[in-house]
């Protein structure tokens, strides 16, 4: 199980899928959802929206 680098939670699917979209496919270290939101200055329900987008997309990080 993965924790976020920034808070120590556990990280969902979701979560390690966001970080690799938003920030680098290769990542090894990731961030939450709510970290990440901070660090983009995007709010939670954005970023939600945004996950579902991606998903609805066929996105492969996330199925
Ligand atoms: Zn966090």
């Amino acid at each position: 199980m993965f924790k976020c680098i920034k808070c120590g939670r556990d990280l969902t699917h979701d979560d390690i899928g966001f970080h690799k979209k938003m920030v680098s496919r290769g990542a090894e270290e990731f961030m939450c959802i709510d970290c990440l939101c901070d660090y983009f200055g995007l709010t939670r329900e954005k970023a939600e929206k945004m996950i579902s987008g991606f998903k609805r997309a066929g996105c492969s990080l996330f199925s």
